[in-house]
């Protein structure tokens, strides 16, 4: 197991992200942090876990914070601390509210009681942290009913946002929080951090390149037996069908993952983006490793129009699985252009 430090990351890891970090130790070192931020940034890129650092910095009863020791660090920790609320889409702040309307968004019941809660005198810290994750699922009554408390905010709260989409919240709330945007984390540092958690080999050098900067995603990939699993299944499957009269078996056999068809359609995804790497030569040709020779040919031998064409293949069947077209004639379209590429390098 890795040890605690890389599971828990300190603020100081993110000072790679550029001035805003730097300016944000800095008001924390101060005291003179604002009521309200606004965390930004793509699927996995440490949006939640920011968040719950600042909270331990804030919370940690240690000399030097966050010492990660105290019992306010591991109740951050482990989500526990009474001075720490976290609100997420279809979450019950409290068991008697009736909040099952609230299953897929943020709804103003909720937000009531946080705002109740958090205008309470701190249990234990100086300061009370409410954690609004995925805060683009506040429902519309929801969010006036937080813009009303951020323009009067209880003194000692601090209100964290964190959204991948902060076009869905209302311009109002949005200036009135300061923005600390999260951009992706270079390769090496992704790997970096996938290594300490204990993952080595070419599955995870192939999650570090397909995550695209998201740590998150990288360390979900690497550890997940059934993405590879499925990965290999498509690899064999769509990656090496024999040819055209092979199509229809194919499809049949997928026809009934209609359901898991986004899982399949992001991991053919993933496997064209490993391609484009290679072609770019941003990635080296071991990352290629368990595709069938014809792609490796394209991949070295071909301009990047057939990586065009299995992009707009997946992109196609993903318009298309949302329309009337049966998902089996979904996958024969698809399964056709990935043939009719493959049969170009093919000996
Ligand atoms: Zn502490």
């Amino acid at each position: 197991m890795p040890d605690n430090e890389v599971i828990s990351p300190q603020l100081r890891d993110f000072l790679p992200q550029g001035a805003v970090i730097e300016g944000l130790l800095r008001t924390l070192q101060e005291g003179t942090w604002v009521h309200a931020y606004l965390i930004t940034g793509a699927e996995g890129v440490g949006k939640r876990t920011l968040a719950r650092e600042m909270a331990r910095y804030l919370l940690c009863t240690g000399e030097n914070r966050p010492c990660g020791v105290c019992e306010a660090c591991q109740q951050v920790l482990n989500d526990s601390h009474p001075d720490m609320i976290r609100v997420r889409p279809g979450y019950r702040v409290a068991s008697d509210l009736e909040t099952d309307r609230g299953k897929h968004d943020i709804i103003v019941d909720t937000i009531r009681e946080l705002i109740s809660r958090v205008s309470e005198h701190a249990y234990e810290g100086q300061v009370r942290i409410s954690i609004i994750e995925q805060s683009d699922r506040l429902n519309q009554a929801a969010q006036n009913a937080l813009l009303k408390t951020l323009e009067e905010p209880p003194d000692n709260v601090i209100f964290l946002l964190l959204t991948d989409t902060p076009s869905a919240l209302l311009p109002t709330i949005v200036s009135r929080c300061r923005h600390i945007a999260l951009h992706p984390w270079d390769d090496a540092k992704v790997e970096q951090v996938v290594k300490a958690y204990g993952y080595s080999g070419m599955k995870t050098v192939q999650a570090v390149h397909v995550a695209a900067g998201s740590i998150g995603k990288a360390l979900r990939m690497a550890g997940d037996d059934s993405y590879w699993e499925k990965r290999s299944q498509i690899m064999e499957q769509f990656m090496n069908l024999p040819d055209r009269s092979s199509i229809y078996g194919v499809a049949n056999k997928w026809k009934d993952a209609k359901d898991t068809a986004d899982e399949l359609l992001d991991i053919l995804e993933d496997m064209v983006r490993i391609m484009l790497l290679c072609h770019n030569g941003q990635g080296s040709m071991d990352l290629m490793s368990d595709f069938p020779e014809p792609w490796k040919r394209m991949v070295k031998e071909g301009d990047n129009t057939g990586i065009v064409h299995l992009l707009m293949g997946i992109q196609t069947a993903r318009a298309k699985r949302m329309s009337q077209v049966t998902w089996t004639a979904v996958l024969e379209r698809l399964l056709l252009d990935v043939m009719e590429e493959k049969a170009k390098w093919s000996v």
